[in-house]
This record gives structure tokens, sequence and C-alpha cells, in this order.
């Protein structure tokens, strides 16, 4: 029985695939504050056109440039594993299989759009690039990523994160990147906020803002921003994985997948793994699709479908998306990465359809599951991705109640190396659930009254 299937560099997929273009029911624009739908141009001094022009492509398949694929090589493909340890201890029928994108460099999938987007920034001319970090995950991919193209990187890390998780911040400047705590004193916008709080732990949303203004306020015209996940571009990107996924299973005679499971924060994992497999559910394939998320940050599971901005500070366009509120504070759970109140249009739009079942799960179900799978089949999970094992973990045992071999397929997005003070608290007996209640969530929805609704029409195929 093969435990890891490996893909020559020479089958790496050299197109990436676009799930606007098969949607039942398309991806509807973004706003303006007018509320109008917002013009490419509008974005130019935030991204380099080449992305925006990205950003709005609705063709099936994209090809990946030379250039992107000789950086991807650094790590790419990535290996498939089966998880046979795993299902020895469950003594479960299914097979289980998954993607380990914690191969790459920084750990995680992210390097896969921020490669990406730093080679097209670097196309267009761009000497810098800014952008916000919440716990460094995507801060320290974006640094990598400018290191190996010579591009500047300056991230904004939240002040809490910055004073306790030194590490990620280390792994930044060593890539060379310039990392400050947010709020900074060098944006109006971290100055007004450091004036009337100056002991706040900051957020993401006002990273956001900081970063945003460092990359406009460049007057040579040579700085830019980046985001590492919700936009249609980054979902693009990510589709590498779930592509690589489906010749790796055809390489070692898997027909079918019956249930496909990543963890979602803003999306961008879980859509790269599942994407591909969306595209076969829309042509008839019996296939359920799962994003996980906590049960304190229930996006998809609670929230509703509505046009919101994607900052705290409201800098950007509004998005047609499942969100809880751009002022929502999630309670301070492990998985940072899936603290986000809102989640990627195409994957909104997809769940709206009834394309995808998502599900939410506690935080202390997800550590039980990363420990049973640290002592099985040993890597040690991000928090984050922790969410995806613990629905796996939940799938086999159905499959081993209803007598079935179901073949899983879920994405490993990264390891927890760098995050080992959430284990540390499961294992003290310290750490606790964080239910949402219902009065609180719906004061932060109610931040979002009076913005436009996008239409929740779908095809009744599923
Ligand atoms: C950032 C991160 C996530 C969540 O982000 P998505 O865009 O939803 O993928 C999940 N897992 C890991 C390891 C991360 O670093």
């Amino acid at each position: 029985m093969a435990v890891k299937v490996f893909l020559d560099e020479k089958d790496i997929p050299r197109q990436w695939y676009n799930l606007a273009a098969d949607l039942p029911t398309p991806l509807q624009p973004p706003l303006g504050p007018d509320g109008k739908p917002i013009t490419p141009d509008m974005l130019a001094p935030v991204f380099p056109m080449n992305l925006i022009e990205q950003e709005v492509c609705t063709d099936r398949w994209v090809d990946i440039p030379e250039g992107i694929l000789d950086l991807l090589y650094r790590w790419r493909p990535s290996p498939l594993y089966r998880a046979k340890y795993l299902e020895e201890v469950l003594d479960t029928p299914a097979r289980i299989y998954y993607k380990n994108e914690g191969v790459s460099p920084p750990g995680s999938h992210k390097p896969n759009t921020a490669v990406a987007q730093a080679w097209y920034n670097k196309e267009f001319g761009i000497k810098r690039l800014v952008t916000e970090t919440g716990a460094g995950q995507w801060g320290s991919a974006l640094a990598f990523s400018c290191a190996i193209l010579g591009l500047e990187c300056k991230v904004y890390m939240v002040r809490i994160s910055f004073d306790q998780k030194p590490f990620r911040r280390l792994m930044m400047e060593t890539w060379g990147a310039n990392c400050v705590a947010s709020p900074s004193s060098e944006t109006n916008a971290g100055r007004t906020i450091l004036q009337e709080m100056p002991d706040t732990p900051g957020s993401l949303g006002i990273a956001i803002s900081e970063a945003i203004e460092a990359a406009v306020s460049d007057t040579t015209g040579q700085t830019r921003y980046a985001l590492g996940s919700v936009l249609n571009h980054v979902m693009l990107h990510q589709t590498i994985i779930g592509l690589e996924a489906k010749k790796q299973l055809e390489k070692i005679g898997e027909k079918k997948v019956d249930v496909v499971v990543g963890c979602a924060g803003g999306g961008s994992n879980f859509a790269g793994l599942s994407f591909p497999f969306v595209a076969d559910k829309i042509a008839g394939a019996q296939i359920k699709i799962i994003p996980v998320e906590p049960t304190s940050c229930p996006t998809m599971t609670r929230a509703p479908f509505s046009y919101d901005h994607g900052d705290t500070a409201k800098m950007t366009p509004l998005l047609p998306m499942h969100s809880l509120g751009h002022g929502f504070v999630p309670p301070p759970i492990h998985a940072g990465g899936l603290r986000y109140h809102g989640m990627a249009p195409l994957v909104s739009q997809a769940i709206v359809e009834g394309l995808m079942e998502p599900l939410a799960l506690h935080q202390v179900e997800c550590y039980e599951a990363a420990i049973q799978w640290a002592k099985t089949e040993g890597f040690i999970s991000a928090p984050e991705t922790s969410h995806a094992i613990a629905a796996v973990i939940r799938e086999a045992k159905q499959a081993k109640e209803e007598g079935k071999e179901k073949v899983i397929l879920f994405n490993w997005s990264g390891h927890g190396l760098m995050d080992l003070t959430g284990y540390q608290a499961f294992l003290e007996g310290k750490l606790v659930d964080y239910p949402l209640p219902d009065e609180e969530m719906q004061k932060s929805i109610a931040s979002m009254d009076g913005l436009p609704k996008p239409s929740t029409a779908k095809s009744g195929k599923w």
C-alpha cells in the first residue's frame, strides 16, 4: 500500500482552474461606496493591473507562467499521503488521503499565491509589497516570496501577535522583510488609533487599513498591497493543490472521491483543494464537499450572505459574501487564520448554490483530533488544519457505521511548529470552547444594515 504519492516536476499542472467559469449562478460584482460595481481602474493604486485582470477573469483555465512554475518547483508538486496509520487506529473502511502543504518553506499553502502575486507585481514593475498579518503565516509567506524575487517587503503585524509570537516575526526578518507592530506610528490610521487607545492589542482590520494606506501613499507608484485569501485570484492560484491531487489519485488507481474537506478562514486552502472537485460535482458527480470553520467564528454556518467590507475601517470595496459584519471581533481561539469575519465570494456563491456542506467545530474537539493525528501520522498540525482533521475523523467514523469504503480527501494546510502555545494550553487542560452567543452575533451582523444585498437566487440542482 502506497503511503506517499509523488508527481514528477514535469507533470505539475500548467494551468489554474477558475470556478467562476462554471458556477451555475454567476459571481456578483464587488461594489463601490456608491453601490455601483467598481471598475478595474479604481483598484489600480492597490493592485497591479495584471492581477486585477485575473481578479475579474472568467476563463475556465488560466495558464501558469513558466516564471511562476520555476518558483513553485522549490516545493511542488506537494506529496499526497494516505493516512494509513490513522485509518488503522480508527478501524475504518474509508481510505483517507491528504495533500501535505506543510512542505513549503514557510510551512503552509499560502506561498502558492504569495509567489504568484510577487511575480505578477515584479512583472508590472513594482519594487515593494506591503501587507498585514495576524499570527504571521501570510506575512512569512510573502516575505519568503519577496526574498526569492528581490522585492522589498513590509508587514504590519497585529500588536498582540507581534509581542506573543516572536518566531514568525523572526522568520519574516530572516527573509529580509521589515515587520512592525500594528497599530504603528507610521500611518495616519495607526496614529489615530494609538492616540485613542495607546494600549490596544491591535486587530487584523486595523492592520489592513495601515497596509493599504502605506501602499497607496507611496508617490513613486512602485508599491502595491497584497492579500493572502478571500479574493478570486487567490482562490485561482491555490487550485494547483486540487489539480495535483487529481493526478495523484489517478496515479494510484482511485477512480472516485466521495468526500472533500478543508478548513476555511478566508477560504483559500479549502477552495484550492476543492474547486476542481466542485467542477466534477457541477458536471454530475456525487461528492460531499465540506468547508470547516470554528464555532466561535461561524461565517458559513450562521452568518447571512450579504455585501460587506473586507476590513474594519471600510477601505475595501463591498464583497458579496457570508459575513459576520466588518466590525466583528472574534474570540481568542488559537486558530488565528480562521478568525476572519467574511468568506471568499467564490466559496460563498457555491454555498448559496448548495454545492457545499459547511460544518462548524469547537476547538477542543479539533485539538483532540490534532493530538490523535500527531500520535498516528506523526505531523504536528497548525491549529487551523486541526479543524479539517476533526471533520475527517467524523466522516471516517460514519463510513465505519455505514460499512462503506469511502474515499476521503483533505487538505493538510500547514504545520503547527510555530503554534505550540495552543498545544500547551490543551495539554495543561486550559483550552476552552467559545460558542458565539446569538445576541452578540446579531449585534455584529447589524453593522451591515443598510448595505446592498446580493441575490440569493440558485439553480435548485443541489
Ligand atoms: C491562513 C491559514 C489557513 C486559513 O486561511 P484560508 O485562506 O482559509 O486557507 C488555514 N490553514 C493554515 C495552515 C493557514 O496558515
